[in-house]
């Protein structure tokens, strides 16, 4: 295996790679470089005319992942939006009501041919139902990890003191991307759609061979073809988790947080007593308050 790869890529490209490595990126004094940056198992140095030189035990690998990215750009598929990796993203922080849900998904070239044929770019943008018949084919498909965080559990954690819910995000992205590393059993690039600066998340998981493999992007459900599956699967997962709570409750739970969930949760109160909201809902939102100053 080679450890120093040099490939030549066209403008795109090479800002598509500065972007990517972003948060490794490190100074360089040398004249000609355009940057520089550091990963734990390789060293990308990009030169102003625009020639990139990989450096280490996974040079190879990562030069032949932007060699084909640099040859799709140029074919006009932009298909560095299927570009091999792991991608991490959690649902449901910002309901009320219900669990959080957390996903890392693989993919691989062997698995692009079969999701291309699924309607998953913007993700964000799939409804209730289209989540419902897409999800099932990846969870078929797609080697993945998963984490529910119901409601008991994390209004506990969320109680420890020096817990904020950034922080509760890093360390379940960090679980369930750690246990599908296991699953896969090999060193990909790794990407979380991001949810806080690239700093703080450091600062919560404290683990520097950690986060040096992780890639951070915003709205990266957009970006990577692993974010969004992830997402899909994480928010099929979360309704099935409403769907079997409003079950129970036998009443259907309204998401996100707003005032109709604060009548909402009067309601169950007035029903189930006080505790129920423990049991179902995220204790610190300000609906709790909302809840117990109104009358019915
Ligand atoms: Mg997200």
């Amino acid at each position: 295996m080679k450890t120093t790869v040099t490939i030549k890529v066209n403008e795109e490209t090479l800002y598509k790679i500065k972007n990517f490595y972003e948060p490794h990126l490190t100074t360089n004094h040398n004249e000609h470089a355009f940057f520089t940056a550091k990963t734990d198992y390789c060293t990308i140095t990009a030169y102003k005319t625009k020639k990139v030189l990989f450096q280490g035990k996974e040079a190879e690998r990562e030069a032949a992942m932007w060699a084909s990215i640099q040859e799709d750009i140029q074919n006009k598929q932009h298909q560095s939006y299927f570009l091999e990796s792991i991608g991490s993203d959690e649902v449901g922080t910002g309901d009320y009501f219900g669990p959080v849900v957390v996903v890392s998904a693989y993919l691989d070239d062997t698995h692009v041919k079969k999701i291309q044929s699924l309607t998953i770019d913007d993700s964000k943008k799939l409804t209730d139902h289209d989540i419902k018949k897409v999800a099932p084919h990846l969870l078929n498909l797609l080697p993945y990890s998963l984490l529910i965080l119901r409601n008991e559990k994390y209004n506990e954690v969320m109680n420890e003191s020096d817990m904020n819910l950034n922080k509760l995000k890093a360390l379940l992205h960090k679980q369930a991307i750690t246990k599908l590393i296991q699953k896969i059993n090999k060193n990909t690039t790794i990407i979380i759609d991001q949810f806080c600066s690239i700093d703080y998340f450091k600062q919560y998981i404290n683990d520097s061979k950690f986060t040096k493999k992780i890639n951070f992007h915003t709205k990266a459900e957009t970006k990577f073809a692993s974010v969004a599956c992830a997402s899909i699967i994480a928010r099929y997962i979360f309704l099935q988790e409403m769907e079997k709570l409003s079950e129970t409750l036998k009443i259907t739970l309204i998401k996100g947080a707003s005032s109709k969930v604060d009548r909402q949760g009067k309601q169950l109160v007035e029903k189930y007593g006080k505790d129920i909201l423990r049991r179902i809902a995220k204790l610190h939102f300000k609906n709790t308050e909302k809840i117990e100053k109104l009358s019915i």
